[in-house]
């Protein structure tokens, strides 16, 4: 059956009260999801706070960078296993910002990937092509690329854990949405990816969100399109106005296809 997967990443923002506040707002607010999942990634210092304040809670956590290695000379990173020992159950990977800003490169992707299946966590693997990229037709190339690099050590069982997110680059932080049926477009031919390297069950059930500048008032129409599952949403998570407004959407939409 169809699952809504709405998750916030609230990047380098908000300090451990505002984190703490937004944390309790959502746990009220969501009380029993049903058929929607939630998840927020606060920063790692907030993790273990987030963790306890929501323990029980329909809305679980996540961390929005690991390293790919157990453990060890590595100064300045965290391990899948810590994120795990402070309650994550979702950790976000190849983020743009990661990939465009801090340089990751796909090998460096796929290796977080396996780890964080290895270590118990659920993995959000982030995917999307830059302007340029759109505007020289390499949008499906770039796309297929990333999530067939990304998946390269992910088996059949283990994809039941992968959430794909599909965040178009020109469209993070930006105000720019991709229309429904652009995001519909990419979203699709991702499914009809995932289905070549695995097989359509796995395709069918894969959960692929769609990222970048998601708001109250674009959540029904993006999230009503056949293949978008999700949301992962930065700037209107920052926010229980504009975050519970989004997990509205995807319920209303969940029970309308119930009826
Ligand atoms: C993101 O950070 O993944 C994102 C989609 O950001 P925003 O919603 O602010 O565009």
């Amino acid at each position: 059956m169809r699952t809504l997967f709405i998750a916030g990443n609230w990047k380098m923002n908000l300090s451990k009260d505002e984190s703490c506040k937004l944390g309790e707002q959502l746990r009220d607010a969501v009380g029993d999801a049903g058929d929607v999942r939630v998840a927020v990634c606060p920063p790692f210092v907030f993790l273990d706070p987030l963790g306890a304040l929501l323990d029980g809670s329909p809305v679980a956590i996540g961390a929005q960078n690991m390293h790919p290695e157990i453990g060890g000379a590595f100064t300045g990173e965290v391990s899948g296993s810590m994120l795990k020992d402070v309650g994550c159950e979702y950790v976000i990977i190849g983020h743009s910002e990661r990939r465009h800003v801090f340089g990751e490169t796909e090998d460096f992707i796929a290796a977080k990937v396996t780890r964080a299946l290895a270590d118990g966590l659920k993995p959000i693997v982030c995917v999307g092509e830059t302007l340029a990229q759109r505007e020289s037709s390499e949008t499906q190339q770039i796309v297929c690329r990333q999530v067939e690099s990304a998946l390269n050590g992910v088996d059949n069982d283990a994809m039941s854990l992968i959430t794909i997110a599909y965040e178009p680059v020109w469209a993070i932080g930006t105000g720019r949405t991709a229309a429904p049926e652009q995001a519909e477009e990419v979203h699709a031919i991702i499914r009809s990816l995932i289905s070549d390297l695995f097989d359509s069950g796995v395709a069918d059930n894969v959960v692929i969100q769609y990222g970048g500048s998601v708001k109250p008032d674009n959540a029904t129409d993006l999230l009503s399109r056949e293949n978008v599952d999700g949301a992962l949403v930065g700037g209107a998570s920052l926010k229980a106005e504009t975050f519970i407004p989004i997990i509205e959407s995807a319920r209303s939409i969940m029970q309308m296809g119930q009826q």
